[in-house]
């Protein structure tokens, strides 16, 4: 009986601590420099470069080539020389303090992303002719003398992937180009976040990431909404159809959000500017379509408005790979 309740109780604290070993090692005195994730000298059998901290299932993990792999528990041991039953008691009351004060966040709050989001704004600059995103822009075929006030270049910003307990590692830092989502009333509700390496998008699974998935209809707001208005999904596509059609633009990011766009009423012309999908499940299309059907209901109820979709001829092409071809073969014949 007594076995078993004291199984429950290690089983207990092993759920609570799951996940949350790099704090409870750090609060029981184990040093940063150990859970570092680098390569080093085993605090348990020594030698000079044959442990790993990697925390990789949420258990302390570590792997040593010397004395083999372990968790938090065993690591403890080893560094503070304790004994089972003084890490248990120890471990069982950092977690009680952790899952107190944290209460296991899954997503944070749509208040802190927007702290997040105008810290990153206000660490970045405007955009500049020959910076890091001027030069993207440039490799795209796009040559901008004035550049949107809500687009910025931020010269180094942290890259984070999640580890598999679901924490955040900062994996390596990029110039990068954000962008400013507004929402109907024009307030900022998240950063679209494109990541850049020498004049390209970084060779990161993904180089374009966004600080929310809820952005609900709001747009990046290149420029000022006339009478007029052109509609593209991603940033670079806007921005080619501003530079060859000289409409004003917004640009929608993603396929889903552009279909619950939110757009202003002084807006009479709407000029949608699709995503060849074709090669893929027609996404591109189908959101341009369910927009421009949305707006020409919407219509019986406010003014007639006209809408146009324009859908570029080859799968898999937006508009502003049919221009750069164009201009590729006009040099040529030049
Ligand atoms: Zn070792």
């Amino acid at each position: 009986m007594e076995t078993y309740a004291f199984g429950a109780r290690v089983e207990a604290i092993k759920r609570r601590a799951h996940g949350q070993w790099s704090g409870i090692l750090r609060a029981l005195g184990v040093d940063e420099k150990i859970l570092n994730r680098r390569n080093q000298p085993c605090p348990l059998c020594g030698g000079t470069d044959r442990f790993q901290y990697t925390d990789k299932y949420g258990e302390g993990n570590y792997h040593c080539r010397g004395c083999g792999p372990g968790g938090g528990f065993k690591l403890l041991q080893g560094i503070q020389g304790w004994d089972f039953g003084t890490i248990l008691t120890r471990v069982e009351q950092c977690v009680g303090g952790i899952s107190a004060a944290v209460s296991r966040p899954g997503e944070p709050s749509p208040d802190r992303m927007k702290k997040l989001a105008k810290r990153i704004w206000n660490e970045a600059q405007p955009v500049r002719q020959g910076d890091e995103v001027d030069r993207y822009l440039r490799n795209r075929g796009l040559s901008l003398s004035n550049f949107p006030r809500v687009l910025r270049f931020h010269p180094a910003l942290g890259y984070y992937e999640k580890d598999n307990a679901g924490k955040s590692l900062k994996i390596a830092e990029y110039p990068a180009m954000l962008a400013c989502v507004q929402a109907a009333e024009g307030d900022a509700v998240t950063l679209h976040r494109t990541y850049l390496n020498d004049g390209h998008k970084a060779l990161a699974i993904s180089a374009k990431k966004v600080l929310s998935a809820g952005i609900n209809g709001a747009a990046v707001r290149l420029f000022e909404a006339t009478d007029t208005l052109a509609i593209a999904e991603g940033i670079e596509t806007a921005l080619a159809v501003h530079v060859r059609t000289g409409k004003p633009v917004w640009a929608a990011i993603s396929a889903g959000n552009m279909e619950r766009l939110w757009l202003p009423e002084i807006v009479q012309h709407v000029c949608i500017y699709a995503d060849n999908d074709a090669d893929n499940q027609y996404d591109g299309q189908a959101c341009a379509f369910a927009l421009a059907r949305r707006l020409k209901k919407a219509e019986k109820k406010a003014g007639a408005r006209h809408v146009e979709v324009y859908v570029p001829r080859h799968a898999g092409s937006d508009w502003a790979d049919v221009w750069r071809l164009h201009l590729e073969n006009d040099r040529q014949l030049a």
